[in-house]
């Protein structure tokens, strides 16, 4: 048993709608024993920051670089949560330049796309950072446990307490629980976990509960965007060509390119030591599968250069690659929710004790951290009268 204590509410998951969710539920219930069960390293998860052993002083954003904002809706509990984050001195506007790459390769400056739509923040530190800082606001991180590099595979709900078990036998109790992802409730974690029954329904058979059928008859039809990210350090000299000096730099492929060179949108990252970082998002599937076929690690690598300098060929700004840049792979299985997302009205269940947020609930923000956010406020809204 990994610890004795019944905690009063255990969270699954460290991305940034966990982090907000556990510092306003704690800022409204500091009494509360409460802990947050991470498979990662630390807090972020698909918002999070690649600080390699390997490559020492980079600090790449490797999943979502920045946040945008529509709120088209007016809906105050964001307004005012983004408000305090600005305040708070934890994101400021993202007034980098976004470039859109046309088939010609020319550069138009026009701010529209699903991850620039809207208003643009970008974390004053790194994207982990902003999960970390958003947890220690309030001075809140010593009221919570933290486990990370523990996976929870099974979960057991016997009347009044919810009892985890993670992939080391590990155990813990609690009265309420916050799944903030939806792996142990869909059935890829039947694959990944190698299951034979999705976490929750082994947890609440079918008929106990309307709720928590009609959140996983939705989540049976959720299915999800895989993503490769390249992260690229560049050689000591490289530049760009022109003088820029803000943090980040965007490049957006339209349709036509990007089934052409492969690539959806390239970030330039520059790092506390002036190298440039560069990540390479794709979602194309043929090149996903043609790097899980790939004999050779570094043959894929060179491919993916030649591709870059090619793109990038007559680029006003962008200088080409060497050929002798280190590349590390990070592979998404499942970067973003896609198709049906699942009505907010099912984020609680009082009878099970169990709450739900993260970007795989409807809103505008579907699939992105607005939609994270907004989720886990909305949740913590919802509850925290009820979890005395
Ligand atoms: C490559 C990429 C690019 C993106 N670009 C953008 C962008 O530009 N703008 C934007 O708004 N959004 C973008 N997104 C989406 C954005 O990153 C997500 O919407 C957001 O980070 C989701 O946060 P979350 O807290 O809801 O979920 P997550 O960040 O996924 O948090 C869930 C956490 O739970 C952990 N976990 C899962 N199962 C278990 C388990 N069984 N036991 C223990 N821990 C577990 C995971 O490790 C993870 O850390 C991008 C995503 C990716 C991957």
């Amino acid at each position: 048993m990994k610890s004795d204590v019944t905690y009063d509410l255990l969270i699954i998951g460290g991305g940034i709608s966990a982090c907000v969710f556990a510092s306003k539920y704690l800022k409204n219930n500091i009494t509360k024993k409460i802990a947050l069960i991470e498979i990662g390293r630390g807090l972020g998860g698909r918002s999070s920051t690649r600080i390699s052993k390997r490559f020492k002083g980079w600090k790449l954003n490797h999943g979502s670089p920045n946040l945008n904002i529509t709120n088209s809706n007016n809906n105050p509990l964001l307004k005012s949560y983004i408000d305090e984050l600005i305040d708070n001195k934890f994101i400021k506007i993202d007034d980098s330049e976004i470039f859109f790459l046309n088939e010609d390769s020319n550069l138009e400056i026009i701010k529209k796309s699903e991850f620039s739509c809207g208003v643009n923040y970008i974390s004053l530190d790194s994207m982990s950072e902003l999960s970390k800082k958003i947890i220690d606001s309030n001075n809140l991180k010593e009221k919570i446990d933290f486990f990370f590099e523990t996976l929870i595979v099974d979960m057991k709900f016997n009347d009044k307490e919810w009892l985890l078990t993670s992939k080391n036998g590990d155990k813990f109790k609690s009265k309420y629980l916050i799944c903030s992802t939806n792996l142990l409730l869909h059935k890829r974690s039947l694959k990944i976990l190698n299951l034979n029954q999705i976490p929750l329904r082994k947890a609440i058979p079918i008929n106990n509960d309307k709720k928590i059928d009609l959140l996983l008859n939705f989540l049976e039809a959720q299915t999800f965007i895989p993503r490769l990210t390249f992260l690229i350090h560049t050689n000591e000299n490289y530049s760009y060509k022109d003088y820029y000096s803000k943090k980040q730099r965007y490049f957006i492929l339209k349709n036509n390119l990007e089934k052409k060179y492969r690539f959806e949108r390239i970030i330039f990252q520059r790092q506390d030591n002036h190298k440039l970082g560069i990540v390479v998002h794709s979602k194309n599937v043929e090149l996903i599968n043609s790097y899980i076929s790939a004999k050779d690690e570094e043959v894929f690598k060179q491919k993916i250069i030649t591709n870059f300098n090619k793109l990038f060929e007559e680029n006003s700004v962008v200088h080409k690659l060497t050929f002798d840049e280190k590349i590390s792979i990070m592979k998404w299985r499942a970067s973003q929710p896609s198709g049906i997302a699942v009505p907010l009205s099912l984020q609680f269940s009082g009878k099970y004790r169990i709450g739900f947020c993260g970007d795989w609930f409807e809103g505008e923000g579907f699939g992105r951290i607005e939609g994270s956010i907004l989720s886990a406020l909305i949740l913590e809204n919802k509850i925290k009268d009820l979890i005395k």
